[in-house]
């Protein structure tokens, strides 16, 4: 599969999803480590770009509302310090088929 066909594809399956956000994060990282953290996994790992890292402020930026709640980034963090619920009530993601 090429690049193009891959982000299509991730594109396609984005265009499914319905998102509540919360208005409180359900995702709490401890900000010493990620000040600490080397890899920055959460920054590339996450499919919906919810992590970035300001350089600027040495702060991690989170988009929670545009989670996934697929978890990957609490397996892939470095430090292993997400804090990681799910959305309150009916709150967060919900996926469509077809
Ligand atoms: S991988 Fe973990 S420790 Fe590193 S910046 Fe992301 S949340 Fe913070
Ligand atoms: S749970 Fe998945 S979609 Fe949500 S922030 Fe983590 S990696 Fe991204």
């Amino acid at each position: 599969m090429t690049d193009e066909e891959k982000k299509q594809s991730i594109d396609d399956k984005l265009s499914k999803v319905k998102y509540i956000p919360d208005e409180e994060t359900h995702l709490k990282p401890d900000e010493m480590q990620c000040s600490l953290c080397i890899s920055k996994a959460c920054t590339y790992i996450c499919p919906a770009h919810v992590y970035e890292w300001d350089e600027e402020n040495q702060k991690l930026i989170i988009g929670h509302e545009n989670c996934l709640e697929c978890g990957a980034c609490r397996v892939a963090c470095e430090k292993k310090c997400i804090i990681w619920n799910y959305p309150k009530g009916n709150k967060g993601v919900t996926f469509k088929l077809g």
